[in-house]
């Protein structure tokens, strides 16, 4: 076995049907007396129940969040949390609400306490992404890790299925770069096989009756785990890739995530064999590539650049962009195979 370094990350986790019944109790258990609540607008009515349940453990809502975690947002977020005297935060939805909760522990070192929503897993890391006049700074600190999670499977029933498919899809992407990541270990590996697998499990059959609980339970589990590997391991080719194209044309980041994924896997599989076929014994398949593919079709997944809005006379540019400071990767970072690798994607001509 090949040496490795293992960092656990701390972190308290509830898991299960109704565990929002828990959130009051574990306020107190953080020593804490008043939560700002964080959502986007459009979960601002659940989260009025949810402050409903808590009296007067709730001193504010703070409904603006946003994808991308913009500063200004923040700014006004922070002043909340002055005006109400708020000791810890409750961010309760996807990785935007995840991400606010994060930008005001960043600048503040409040507790925060995260009830997620999507399958993007930001809760399970300590890594945080902000956006300031067009421009997205990603940095790593343990101060932004959220204390405690409470992943309630109740909340994810409403997640509409084309989100719930890529939002899914962003998961696996995170696991699947965990298996060839530069500091991979056996217990990380082990994590993202198994969470791709649920999700290879869970997300068909949701697709098929969204209130199917037992596979809206298992999703949120392997969306869980996929976190646990975003946050443990290194980045590489997949996500410097959806950072570029997505951050710089303003693409929605699941669909890209979605689109992305098996061109990614594909351009690594023979650099990185043990995550093809990794890939491939999760989720059933000739090789990770086709893997991903089939479960892309099964699903119906938006499956090319052009369909989410990426115009072709961007290729270039999204080529030139990605070769630019490039994180680790298996295989090199070339401009040439990168930008082929682009063009297939914007037209949704996969080659395996
Ligand atoms: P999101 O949080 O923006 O949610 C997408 C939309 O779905 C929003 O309108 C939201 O209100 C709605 N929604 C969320 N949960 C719902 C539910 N259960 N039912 C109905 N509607 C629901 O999107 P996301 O994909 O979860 O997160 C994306 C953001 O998270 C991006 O900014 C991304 O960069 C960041 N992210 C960060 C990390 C990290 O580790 N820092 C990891 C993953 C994603």
């Amino acid at each position: 076995m090949q040496s490795f370094v293992y960092n656990a990350l701390p972190g308290r986790v509830i898991f299960g049907t109704g565990t929002i019944s828990t959130l009051k109790a574990e306020i107190e258990r953080a020593g804490c007396k008043r939560a700002l609540l964080l959502s986007t607008p459009e979960q601002a009515p659940a989260l009025k129940d949810i402050a409903a349940s808590i009296g007067p453990l709730a001193a504010g809502i703070f409904s603006q969040a946003a994808m991308h975690t913009p500063t200004d947002v923040t700014e006004r977020a922070l002043q909340a949390a002055k005006d109400c005297g708020a000791d810890c935060t409750v961010a309760f939805g996807g990785g935007s609400s995840t991400g606010l909760g994060k930008a005001i522990a960043l600048r503040t070192d409040l507790p925060q306490i995260a009830i997620p929503t999507t399958y993007a897993g930001s809760e399970m890391t300590p890594i945080i992404g902000e956006t300031e006049g067009g421009k997205k700074i990603t940095q790593r600190t343990l101060k932004v890790l959220p204390e405690i999670v409470i992943y309630d499977v109740d909340f994810t029933l409403t997640l509409p299925p084309r989100l719930t498919v890529t939002s899914g899809t962003n998961a696996i992407a995170h696991a699947v770069e965990a298996l060839y990541a530069q500091d991979r270990n056996p217990v990380i590996s082990m994590m993202a096989e198994q969470a791709i697998a649920a999700m290879g499990r869970a997300l068909p059959a949701i697709v098929t009756n969204p209130q199917d609980r037992e596979a809206r339970a298992e999703a949120l589990y392997g969306a869980w785990l996929c976190g646990v590997c975003l946050g443990s391991v290194g980045m590489a080719l997949h996500h410097k890739l959806c950072h570029v194209v997505g951050g710089s044309f303003n693409l929605p980041h699941a669909d890209t995530h979605t689109v992305i994924l098996p061109y990614a896997m594909a351009y690594n599989a023979k650099a990185a064999p043990e995550a093809d076929q990794a890939v491939a014994r999760a989720l059933g398949g000739r090789n990770g590539t086709q893997a991903l593919v089939d479960l892309a079709k099964k699903l119906d997944s938006p499956n090319s650049l052009k369909s989410i809005g990426m115009a072709e006379s961007d290729i270039d540019r999204a080529a030139d962009l990605a070769v630019q400071n490039p994180y680790w990767n298996p295989r090199p970072i070339e401009r040439g195979p990168i930008r082929d690798l682009i063009a297939n994607a914007w037209a949704g001509n996969i080659k395996n």
